[in-house]
């Protein structure tokens, strides 16, 4: 399985660059994506009459999201933080890319198998980047 050495020292670094931005005014300290996400929210629902409808829904995204993040955070130590198409390991550039989309294959969401850490530079390359439909690439 992954290095447990290796694993300690990038959370390590990712704390530690957490700190830094917030040293710097770029994050709130303590706040969360979740957190992050509700704030998100609350200023949508300030803008839009309709939002109480959607809150249970959007709840539920939220939690979802947190899910999200630990199947990536997941799929990220069993790569040890590489980019598994170029070996690509400086970091800050690592994306988690589902072999089969999530929108042909919604069960398998979080599925570690279903997983692949990936830099941005080949994460964009795959052809379900941006859960989005994209035409094959011309014949070449
Ligand atoms: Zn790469």
């Amino acid at each position: 399985m992954y290095n447990e050495s290796m694993r300690t020292y990038k959370d390590k670094n990712l704390w530690k660059e957490n700190i830094s931005k917030a040293k710097k005014g770029k994050i709130p300290y303590i706040a969360s994506e979740q957190t992050k996400e509700l704030f998100k929210l609350s200023k949508m629902g300030s803008k839009n009459p309709n939002w109480r409808g959607g809150i249970t829904a959007e709840y539920k995204r939220i939690r979802e999201s947190a899910k999200y993040r630990n199947w990536r955070k997941q799929v990220f130590e069993r790569d040890s933080y590489t980019c598994q198409e170029c070996g690509d390991r400086t970091g800050h550039n690592l994306e988690v890319h589902h072999i089969k989309s999530r929108k042909e294959y919604p069960d398998l969401v979080f599925d570690l198998d279903n997983g692949i850490t990936l830099c941005k530079k080949c994460h964009k390359m795959t052809s379900t980047w941006g859960n989005k439909k994209v035409s094959p690439p011309a014949n070449h």
